[in-house]
């Protein structure tokens, strides 16, 4: 595996890969490797000759009152896991390098409507940031294909926008959640979690199974279902920030027509938070 920090020696690579007419898949993280991650380098290896992983915590996707500092940086134990997987190369750039003139000079890209919603309503800003650092990686990596967790549901909706309206020549593809035994799904910031929190962790999938069987036995309506799984998150210690059932296409909130749903949650469990999601196909009867 090559582990390259400059573009210039990133843009070389590409080139004698284009050269070769090798395709490339592309996988970008903000590092602290866990299996989930994995799961996409898998699948991108499944997609092109070579692949290409990024880890850049990105301080232009961080609020102020976030925690771009704290977060976890594990470089060396990363590095061994990509190179046990068998990438070609890990591009790790510097922050300086791609922000040469500061945040505040940036040219950013905005998709507008589906990052105002959810998680960009509390993080403002956040999805800007997400989409202007994905363009850019794109950008230096210029690849084929590129691999995104469906953890992350609105940011894969927000970046699929991004590539349809700006007609990037790149195919996106969703990977599913990869969870622990207990359901939680698997997150850089559950390292944040003390042994209690974690254990309480659970009930966020244990809430959205529980959403999942509501919505299938249709019986209740949706803004029943989503209060009282709100209640049982805080009866069991977290704090919810939004637990809601949206269309999965467009992420507006579910009519009683729509068949293609998600349920996605953000939640608070002390000062960490996590979100997760589920999506359901409902019959079309
Ligand atoms: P991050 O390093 O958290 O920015 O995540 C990098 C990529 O890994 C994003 O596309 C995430 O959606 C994806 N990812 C993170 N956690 C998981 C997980 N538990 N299962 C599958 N993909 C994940």
């Amino acid at each position: 595996m090559q582990f390259i920090e400059s573009l210039n020696t990133l843009r070389e690579l590409r080139q004698s890969w284009r050269n070769a007419d090798h395709t490339v898949a592309f996988v970008p993280t903000m590092g602290n490797l866990h299996d989930g991650h994995l799961d996409l380098v898998k699948q991108a290896k499944n997609l092109a000759d070579k692949v290409v992983v990024s880890i850049f915590v990105n301080p232009m996707q961080f609020g102020a009152n976030e925690d771009l500092d704290a977060y976890p940086r594990t470089l060396d134990a990363d590095r061994s896991k990509l190179e046990a997987h068998d990438v070609d190369a890990l591009f790790f750039p510097a922050v300086d390098d791609v922000y040469p003139r500061g945040l505040s000079e940036q040219t950013f890209v905005e998709v507008p409507g589906i990052s105002d919603l959810l998680c960009g309503a509390s993080r403002p800003g956040h999805f800007r940031g997400v989409a202007t650092i994905v363009c850019k990686l794109f950008n230096m990596v210029q690849p084929d294909v590129a691999c995104f967790g469906e953890k992350d549901f609105q940011q894969l909706q927000v970046i699929r926008t991004m590539v349809e309206d700006l007609s990037m020549p790149i195919n996106i593809v969703g990977v599913p959640t990869r969870r622990q035994e207990d359901g939680l799904a698997m997150s850089s910031r559950n390292g944040y979690l003390s042994a209690e929190q974690r254990t309480t962790a659970t009930q966020i999938y244990a809430a959205m199974e529980q959403m999942r069987k509501a919505i299938c036995a249709r019986q209740d309506s949706y803004a029943d279902i989503e209060r009282i799984a709100s209640q049982s998150l805080m009866a069991a210690g977290l704090k919810p920030e939004y637990v809601t059932i949206r269309n999965a296409r467009n992420l507006q909130p579910a009519e009683p027509g729509d068949y293609q749903l998600v349920i996605l949650m953000a939640a608070f469990m002390g000062t960490t938070r996590l979100i997760d999601n589920m999506q359901i196909t409902l019959d079309q009867a």
